[in-house]
């Protein structure tokens, strides 16, 4: 079987023309405040090429790039700052953040109005209740991926291997919402291979290079691929083992050039619809 690879970085083009159509109808340029604790390098690539997209598109980023040391209370003060600034349309925390701080308080301390990607409780508890305002990135952009080459998802069996809070958990609700039966699979998952070779749509989101095969797949299969590892010669390489999977797969998005550019685009996205709330 041809195994189509879906061209996250075509479709997130498309997506981001459409999101500077909808900016420059808007009274004034939506407002970012990207907030960076330390100097992971990884992060420092995220938010440059994050950076680069808003600009494109018409968003006005201001960084704030702040010392490693600094206390947890001290960051949830300084976005407390942030979400009383009338300038600043919506606040981004890069993850991950130092050790010695709490993610999910430093998360809750961002105002849900303001909150760009879509992890504040309130939002998930909105998205969870039926209710979605602002949702979070990776899933959506999973979502957004599936749609592209398989319109309508009703009555399709998808599996998610991953259940963290940022990708896992709130995409299982998604897929629900977009009529599916989903199985959501973990490291304490027995038998993997038996779950996930009967999907329609598997996602894999675990960090875990390389853990799906060909024989994890069903033939014809979907598979988004969304971890993100480097392999030993130092080039970045999903969970899914590419060579392995094509010619099983019907689709498959690639590592990199797949999930990775869709999901600065539902960031913006979010920015947008912010900043035309409040028109
Ligand atoms: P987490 O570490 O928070 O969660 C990983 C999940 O995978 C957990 O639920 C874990 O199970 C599960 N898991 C780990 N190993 C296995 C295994 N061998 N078999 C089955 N399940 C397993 O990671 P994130 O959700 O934050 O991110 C997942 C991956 O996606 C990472 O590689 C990350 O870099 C990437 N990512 C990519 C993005 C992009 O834009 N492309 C955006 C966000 C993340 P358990 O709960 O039992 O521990």
């Amino acid at each position: 079987m041809q195994t189509q690879i879906i061209d996250g970085k075509a479709l997130a083009e498309k997506i981001q023309a459409e999101l500077a159509q909808q900016v420059e109808k808007l009274p004034k340029k939506p407002v970012l405040a990207v907030v960076l604790v330390g100097d992971h390098p990884a992060s420092l690539t995220y938010v440059r090429n994050k950076t680069v997209k808003a600009s494109k598109v018409g968003i006005e980023t201001r960084l704030f790039h702040l010392s490693p040391v600094m206390t947890e209370d001290a960051l949830i003060s300084f976005i407390r700052e942030l979400n009383e600034n009338a300038e600043i349309d919506a606040v981004l925390v890069q993850l991950p953040l130092p050790e010695h701080m709490d993610t999910a308080r430093v998360l809750e301390s961002i105002a849900p109005e303001k909150d760009a990607d879509g992890l504040h409780s309130i939002n998930l508890g909105k998205l969870f209740a039926g209710h979605p305002a602002l949702v979070p990135c990776t899933p959506m952009a999973c979502l957004e991926l599936i749609h592209a080459v398989c319109p309508s998802t009703e009555g399709m069996y998808a599996v998610i291997v991953g259940r963290s809070r940022l990708v896992g958990k709130p995409l299982a609700q998604l897929l629900l919402d977009a009529q599916c039966t989903v199985t959501q699979a973990h490291s304490r998952t027995k038998n993997l291979k038996d779950i996930t070779s009967q999907a329609d749509i598997l996602i894999s989101a675990t960090g875990h290079g390389g853990l799906i095969t060909k024989d994890h797949v069903k033939s014809g299969a979907i598979v988004i691929d969304v971890g993100i590892t480097k392999n030993a010669d130092g080039h970045l390489t999903g969970d899914v083992d590419r060579t392995s999977v094509e010619g099983q797969a019907g689709a498959l998005t690639p590592v990199p050039g797949g999930v990775g550019p869709m999901t600065i685009t539902m960031l913006l996205k979010n920015v947008v619809s912010i900043a035309m709330q409040k028109v």
